[in-house]
């Protein structure tokens, strides 16, 4: 063992909070799951209230327009695969590269 300190990583609780204070890079493009316009927030289709964090679905579509995937090689705008079966969502590893890239 060495006398090095631990690192001090930020809390999840704290993160989370620095990000929903943020508009999420998501918004960039229109919603394909409520039909938000792009820069507009994602809101409930039931009630109309919006939402604080965007759709997943919306959150996948903007990773996939703006990230290559990881995972399985393909450029921005092309959707994820499982080898050669469509995805509906990106990949994981594509969805934190577009946060990366974002951040
Ligand atoms: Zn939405
Ligand atoms: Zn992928």
């Amino acid at each position: 063992m060495t006398a090095r300190k631990p690192g001090a990583p930020m809390p999840p609780a704290l993160r989370a909070l620095i990000h929903s204070s943020v508009a999420h890079p998501a918004r960039t493009i229109a919603c394909p799951h409520c039909h938000a316009l792009a820069g507009r927030p994602c809101t409930l289709r039931t009630t109309g209230r919006q939402l604080p964090q965007p759709h997943p679905q919306r959150v996948s579509a903007w990773a996939q327009a703006t990230a290559v995937c990881p995972e399985c090689q393909v450029e921005p705008t092309v959707p994820c695969h499982d080898d050669g079966r469509a995805r509906h969502t990106v990949h994981d590893r594509r969805h934190q590269e577009a946060e990366e890239t974002a951040a």
